[in-house]
């Protein structure tokens, strides 16, 4: 039989840092095995879900290029499904009418609480005929009364649960409407699930669920629960440590191999090896091999991923991200060099592709004023001679190579007497307007003639300026 895993987001918000590994691990663990992987987005709760944030998940699974075999299904579109198959069960007399009022089950609530016993269902109406004709009631599911269920995690190892500790869990509302456990139970079951990969905060709802799959008569999938992710402080991860959307990192220049390498490392290791191609992840990965324990979160790791993947891969493959990144700041790459050019020069000198655009915009985008310490300290009369020099020069070349404006600068210096210092720095603040960049002659080459040598005159006026009102 072939393996099928599922990511069942609930609509809730965006696809967090914890979900996108839930969902990474259950895709991995399909395409390790050659099975199916299924979206579908719980979105029974009607006021929490929002179209945006099915949107957000869906985007989100998209960037990190995590594509589902079959989905996405929804479930508010199941429920006739989920009835029938509640209806099953009480014909069956798998489930039972129950005409408890909130009172009473409050009552019920606080009398065994008051005598030091955990609160639950204690079963009232379980087996009573006498049901009244007009009264609302639920419909809850008859958890066997004892025997242990058994949950072999594939992560956490055995897990034993006394059905005593169970009590008669409500599978449809008073208005009809099934309840969480039960659509999960459902499609899991229809969607012949054989292997949930979930949160572990799910892990109390499993004997439940595997309770109602067995009264169903249902294959009940291996269930491997895992670990959660903490801060750097300890606590559980959340907003308050900025652990926000897996969009949010895009938009922050991550690479989605970064942070899909970084989420594999969560809570799953393969001997000391820290970076993963894609490829790599789908051979090596593997439930047994993830942590118990849970895992923390640390950004310092993600950001050096990041740079070793703005470093080695394809540079056409970064370049497809940065594109997003030059239009999101409308930067107009249809005048100025090839992004992949700019991608080799400068990925080393920068942590994320929002950084890369912003020493960038050079290449792109002109400007009308230098940087103000740059200005200061290289664009001073000193500067003039060299400057309007290496304008000259440049002026002259026919094939703007990176080996032709090498030449000219150093020409430019040696007719002066001067060191490179004097030259290269206050051209660079000429044709950059501040005073970092990769090398002058490459820096040049890209810029582009016409753009370089405007940029020059634009610095020899500023000089002009500056000693008229000194
Ligand atoms: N919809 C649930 C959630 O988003 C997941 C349920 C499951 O994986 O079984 O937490």
């Amino acid at each position: 039989m072939s393996l099928v895993t599922r990511f069942a987001p609930s609509p809730t918000g965006y696809l967090h840092v914890g979900g996108a590994r839930t969902a990474l691990f259950s895709w991995l663990y399909a395409r390790k095995n050659g099975g199916k992987f299924i979206l579908r987005i719980e979105d029974t709760d009607l006021e929490r879900s929002t179209q945006a944030s099915v949107d957000a998940i869906l985007e989100g699974m998209q960037w990190l290029g995590l594509d589902h075999d079959e989905g996405p299904y929804y479930q508010t579109k199941r429920f006739d499904l989920y009835k029938e198959v509640v209806a099953q069960l009480l014909a069956e007399g798998k489930a039972y009418k129950c005409f408890c009022t909130v009172e009473e089950v409050d009552a019920m609530r606080e009398a065994q609480m008051a005598a030091g016993e955990k609160p639950k269902y204690n079963g009232m109406w379980r087996d009573r005929t006498d049901h009244p004709a007009d009264k609302p009631y639920v419909i809850r599911f008859k958890n066997p009364l004892d025997g242990v269920v058994v949950i072999d995690d594939l992560i956490k190892g055995r897990i034993e649960i006394a059905n005593a500790e169970l009590d008669d869990l409500i599978i449809a509302r008073s208005d009809g409407t099934p309840t969480y456990n039960l659509t999960v139970v459902v499609d899991d079951w229809k969607m012949g699930i054989t292997h949930v990969i979930r949160g572990d905060d799910h892990v109390n709802n499993t004997p439940r669920q595997m309770n109602i799959l067995a009264a169903l008569g249902a294959d009940i999938p291996k269930y491997a629960h895992v670990p959660m992710i903490l801060g750097d402080d300890g606590k559980r991860l959340s907003k308050r440590h900025g652990a926000v959307g897996v969009m949010q990192y895009r938009d922050n220049g991550f690479l989605p191999e970064a942070l899909l390498n970084y989420l594999v490392r969560l809570g799953w290791s393969n001997g000391d090896q820290e970076i993963f191609s894609l490829d790599e992840m789908v051979q090596l990965f593997d439930l047994s091999a993830c942590n118990r324990a849970p895992s923390a979160f640390n950004t310092d790791k993600l950001i050096w991923l990041n740079q070793h993947y703005m470093k080695t891969l394809p540079v056409e493959q970064v370049a497809k991200q940065l594109a997003w990144h030059l239009a999101e700041q409308q930067l107009n790459t249809e005048q100025g060099p090839a992004i992949t050019d700019v991608i080799t020069v400068q990925a080393e000198r920068v942590k994320t592709l929002k950084e890369l655009v912003e020493v960038s915009r050079y290449f792109y985008e002109d400007f009308a004023e230098f940087e103000e310490n740059a200005a200061k300290k290289h664009l001073r009369g000193v500067a003039a001679e060299p400057l309007a020099l290496v304008k000259a020069k440049l002026a002259e070349l026919e094939s703007w190579t990176t080996e032709a404006i090498h030449q000219q600068i150093n020409a430019a210096a040696e007719a002066l007497g001067l060191g490179m210092g004097k030259v290269g720095m206050p051209l660079r603040v000429a044709v950059t307007g501040g005073g970092n960049s990769p090398a002058l002659d490459v820096t040049l080459q890209l810029i582009g003639k016409e753009r370089a040598l405007a940029r020059i005159e634009l610095a020899l006026e500023y000089i002009r300026q500056r000693a008229e009102n000194a």
